[in-house]
């Protein structure tokens, strides 16, 4: 890498086929950065998305540009939902840019990753 910001390093490596299965972790002057994942459709903020009642995988459901949000559905079918009364379907806010953390987006948003920087 040379001389190169190592910032810059990890977001030319921000690529799907890498961060779908592993996240990066650099320390550089006094701070821990790391990059992951946030694909829309699997994993939005970085993290799986499961169900909070059934606590399986979620199945992803829908877009909502305008809301920044991602729903997601459950995957299980039976009468579980209902007689506990909570939805099958809810709405992940997506994180945006700010303090300490960058959404590095490779095309039309969909194929996020995440970088975040914390000081050791
Ligand atoms: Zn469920």
């Amino acid at each position: 890498m040379g001389c190169e910001d190592i910032e810059k390093v990890l977001k030319r490596c921000a690529q799907v086929d890498l961060l779908s299965h592993a996240s990066v972790l650099a320390w550089e002057r006094g701070a821990l950065l790391h990059l992951k994942g946030a694909a829309l459709c699997f994993r939005p903020n970085g993290v799986e998305i499961r169900c909070g009642l059934c606590n399986q995988p979620a199945d992803y459901y829908r877009w909502v540009d305008d809301l920044n949000v991602v729903v997601f559905r459950c995957r299980v079918e039976t009468d579980e939902h209902t007689i506990a009364n909570v939805p099958r379907k809810w709405a992940i806010s997506l994180l945006t840019t700010g303090d300490n953390l960058e959404v590095v987006e490779a095309s039309l948003g969909r194929c996020r990753s995440i970088l975040t920087r914390v000081a050791v």
